[in-house]
């Protein structure tokens, strides 16, 4: 294991200073996804600053009007388990049940959760190798490898890997908001701007620089969130990153769709907003299942997959198809 030193932090400008000034220096929440790539060694900080000492980083708040306030460092479970959250944004609550396990969801906060970084087993091979997002300019490995779990969509040469987070696919459909602080003050971010696609810069994987510290994330209300549900397929039944994922959630006139809400995990480097089948899918009946396979199609005209995995395009759309349906029953 690393050598490393270890302090706690108890007030955030200070933590953030450290942060901006100290290129070795990562801040550490529940340590699930750190200590991890720690082991594998494809991160090596010097310095670990715990911010669970933080002041009100934790609080869960139901917000007048119908969204939800959720500290960086609410944990996941505290999370799925909120009353408001259910009832408000069922979505966001079965994303992270189908997360990780019991005793990860414990440990593990939101503001990690959302920082975690890919699965991608080249990525997270202790003895390095050809990996640009690892290490600059050497190669990607899954390009012509072993990419049964990548990307379909916006993947450059650089890289093809997914974003394994099943909580960030539920704020993408929810356009919830970051709220991140620097030395300069708080800035709000759109989730769907929050993560990147790779480009030629794949060691990048969100918009965040040094010295920003996640405080919160905020989900607004809208008229589908209650009518929402989280899709996950995976090669086993639990403990296991998605293949494919989907956040469904819609409103309706009778059983016409009035708006819908669609994104996807496992498809690529970021969560994958369906918007033209958001568009396509107004005023079809959810009844009509050969109209809503069509407009949920739209989407997928510029799906890029690779050797390994064309499964995925077909499997997506099934997913997608079926987690709308059941967001339908809920109305
Ligand atoms: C075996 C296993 C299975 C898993 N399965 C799933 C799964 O199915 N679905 C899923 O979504 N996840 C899964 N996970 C990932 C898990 O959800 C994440 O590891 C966890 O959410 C990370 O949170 P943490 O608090 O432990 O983050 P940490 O490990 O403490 O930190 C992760 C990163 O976030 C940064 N960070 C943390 N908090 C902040 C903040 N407030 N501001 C800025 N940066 C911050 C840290 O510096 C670090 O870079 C799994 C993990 C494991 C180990
Ligand atoms: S897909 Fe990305 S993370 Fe995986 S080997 Fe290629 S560059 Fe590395």
């Amino acid at each position: 294991m690393h050598p490393f030193a270890l302090s706690r932090a108890d007030d955030p400008a200070k933590a953030i200073a450290a942060h901006a000034h100290d290129p070795q220096l990562v801040f550490i929440a529940g340590g699930t996804d750190l200590i991890g790539l720690m082991k594998d060694r494809a991160t090596l900080p010097e310095r670990l600053l715990d911010i669970n000492g933080l002041p009100n980083m934790a609080r869960i708040e139901a917000l007048p009007g119908g969204g939800v306030r959720i500290g960086a460092l609410a944990r996941m479970s505290d999370v799925a388990a909120d009353t408001e959250v259910r009832r408000r944004f069922p979505v966001v609550a079965e994303a992270l049940l189908f997360a990780a396990s019991g005793q990860l969801r414990n440990m593990a906060s939101i503001g990690g959760n959302i920082m975690q970084r890919t699965r991608c087993a080249y990525f997270r091979d202790e003895t390095g190798g050809r990996c640009n997002k690892r290490n600059r300019g050497s190669g990607c490995a899954a390009l012509h490898g072993l990419n049964r779990n990548h990307a379909i969509f916006g993947w450059s040469e650089s890289c093809v890997a997914t974003n394994p987070s099943d909580l960030a696919v539920a704020l993408a459909a929810m356009d919830a908001i970051v709220i991140v602080r620097a030395k300069t003050g708080e800035r709000l971010i759109p989730f769907t701007d929050f993560h990147r696609l790779p480009g030629s810069t794949p060691e990048r994987d969100n918009v965040l620089d040094r010295g920003d510290l996640i405080i919160a994330i905020e989900v607004p209300a809208n008229v589908e969130a209650r009518a929402s549900h989280y899709l996950k397929v995976r090669d086993r039944a639990s403990y296991e990153f998605a293949l494919v994922s989907t956040a469904a959630a819609v409103a309706t006139d009778g059983r016409r769709i009035r708006s819908a809400r669609l994104a996807m995990g496992g498809v690529a480097h970021k969560p994958w907003r369906l918007t033209a089948a958001e568009t396509g899918l107004r005023g079809i009946s959810l009844d009509d299942i050969d109209r809503l396979r069509s407009a949920i199609a739209t989407s997928f005209t510029d799906a890029r997959p690779l050797a390994q995995n064309a499964f995925k395009v077909e499997l997506a759309q099934r997913v997608a198809l079926r987690a709308l349906q059941t967001a339908g029953a809920r109305i």
